[in-house]
């Protein structure tokens, strides 16, 4: 049983997590990398707190209360307008501080959003292809889907 939470960016806070939920069912963006058969369970899910990000020193002790064995920091941090500036920060923090494995990125790219940053050239710079290497892999028919 691998227990997952979630830290979403505060900018997209009222978002309900749909295509996150859907993703984990799916299996695929950054959840494919847990097999169809492997039992998940989402136990924690919450907003980074607004820039720059203050909740995520915090909220990661009440993820590990309820079982967490990995954070996923949400697809909204790697493909929004601006990513997210501080997401290896988080990363080596939660990794350093709390023990837990981070991974970048929950649901798929939606391929609009591909398109667009395809265009800028800080997303060469950020390196987004190592940081989110199973988003970045994936299939654009599954981008397409997740439009
Ligand atoms: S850009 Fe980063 S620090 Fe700012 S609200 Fe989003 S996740 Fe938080």
């Amino acid at each position: 049983m691998t227990r997952i939470s979630i830290i979403i960016c505060a900018r997209y806070k009222d978002c309900g997590g749909g295509k996150c939920f859907r993703a984990l069912k799916e299996r695929v963006g950054a959840f494919s990398i847990y097999p169809a058969g492997e039992l998940v369970e989402i136990v924690g899910y919450s907003s980074c707190g607004g820039c720059p990000g203050g909740n995520v020193e915090y909220v990661p002790a009440e993820f590990k209360k309820n079982g967490a064995s990995v954070v996923h920091l949400a697809t909204g941090l790697v493909v929004g307008y601006p990513p997210c500036p501080h997401i290896r920060r988080f990363k080596a923090y939660i990794e350093a501080a709390y023990d837990l494995p981070v991974v970048v990125g929950t649901h798929p790219i939606p391929q609009k959003y591909m398109d667009i940053h395809e265009k800028l050239p800080f997303w060469q710079e950020s390196n987004m292809a190592a940081l989110a290497k199973t988003l970045l892999a994936e299939p654009v028919e599954i981008k397409m889907a997740y439009n």
